[in-house]
């Protein structure tokens, strides 16, 4: 873990992005006008996961209508929704309406100005709690967005995915050092603001960013590098055993698969989700002749399956036993006219092979 900045690169990053702020910062936007902490509050609840431009019809309606704490909280949920209809992630917005009522009941219908307060409230985190009393009322709070921890990542070259807890931690810990006491609002807003207009995902500005100069990610020559993905989870791992019976006349036992389920209605082998149960029925099939097929591996959204084909070719005493149905049957390789999964489709093309080069 690298230390953090000294008081002069902290001065240099702060001031940098101050000035930046000063020139470049958005400065118009509707809830930059008369600041609040209860437009600033709706404002940062609408941002989050929304684009500027999306949010600003939203806020200019929700404003109208719900002018202060005490009219959203008088509102029915379903108004309050009504007017979020669109926005998405509506948890939001019913959030929003129960931290309203207990702003009236326990604060007299005013926002909390202490932090800790402010974040016992539904739906206001530690980040959207700093943004409130910095913006609205000057306080020295830091923030931590998703935008802000974009350009801290890629600035500071910080590896691991910001998700964990402990690079988490490291970022609240920049965050916090570089935020300065004087002109935070503008510095936040500026953070924010380079977040999604300069540092942004996929295609980073750097000549333009008044950070260029110190940014690690700029001198690495690729500072699409930073922010590291979040690992990929490791799908289960799940195994069946299909087992392919041939007869005399080259035909397979073919079975119908239940409706529901993986692969449901189409039509497969035998399966067995052990391999005791595989070898317990082919024993049964007292077949004249078995081989183990190489595995094979299937990979379906939330999990990886292998497959471990058997094939055994029956006596006539055993095919007997297998009478034709409407579920299962004996089926030439390419006799089968209703659905097939693509593992069965590769065995049953092995099985056509195999049966060329026998010929
Ligand atoms: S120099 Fe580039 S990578 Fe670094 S903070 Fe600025 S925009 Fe982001």
């Amino acid at each position: 873990m690298t230390s953090l900045p000294s008081k002069m690169q902290r001065r240099q990053f702060s001031d940098a992005v101050v000035s930046w702020f000063d020139e470049h910062g958005r400065k118009q936007l509707p809830w930059q006008q008369n600041p609040t902490p209860y437009r600033v509050w709706v404002s940062e609840i609408m941002l989050q996961q929304t684009q500027v431009a999306t949010v600003i019809p939203y806020f200019e309606r929700f404003m109208q209508r719900f002018p202060d704490v005490l009219s959203l909280a008088e509102a029915s949920q379903d108004e309050v929704l009504n007017h979020w209809s669109g926005l998405g992630y509506y948890a939001r917005g019913r959030n929003l309406h129960k931290a309203a009522q207990l702003m009236v009941e326990q604060h007299s219908g005013a926002l909390p100005d202490d932090i800790e307060w402010l974040i016992a409230l539904p739906g206001i985190g530690r980040s959207t709690a700093g943004a409130i009393l910095s913006l609205a009322g000057g306080q020295h709070h830091a923030i931590l967005d998703g935008n802000v921890k974009r350009v801290l990542c890629r600035h500071y070259t910080i590896d691991g995915w910001y998700g964990k807890s402990e690079v988490e931690k490291r970022l609240w810990a920049l965050s916090e050092t570089l935020t300065p006491a004087k002109r935070t609002g503008a510095f936040n807003q500026a953070m924010m603001d380079m977040g999604a207009t300069l540092c942004t995902r996929s295609k980073p500005q750097c000549p333009r960013c008044p950070l260029q100069q110190t940014c690690g990610a700029f001198a690495s020559g690729n500072p699409l590098q930073w922010p590291h993905k979040k690992p990929k989870k490791e799908k289960p791992l799940r195994s069946t055993w299909m087992v392919i019976a041939q007869n005399d006349q080259n035909r397979v036992w073919m079975e119908r698969r239940p409706p529901s389920g993986i692969w449901g209605g189409l039509w497969g082998f035998k399966e067995f989700d052990s391999e005791a149960a595989a070898m317990q029925a082919v024993t049964a099939m007292n077949p004249r002749h078995q081989e183990n097929w190489a595995p094979m591996r299937h990979v379906f959204t939330h999990f990886e399956l292998t497959i471990n084909p058997v094939f055994v070719r029956l006596n006539e005493a055993s095919v007997s036993t297998m009478i034709n149905d409407k579920e299962s049957r004996w089926l030439a390789p390419d006799e089968v006219d209703g659905g097939i999964a693509a593992p069965v489709e590769r065995l049953l093309d092995l099985l056509r092979e195999s049966l060329l080069s026998s010929d």
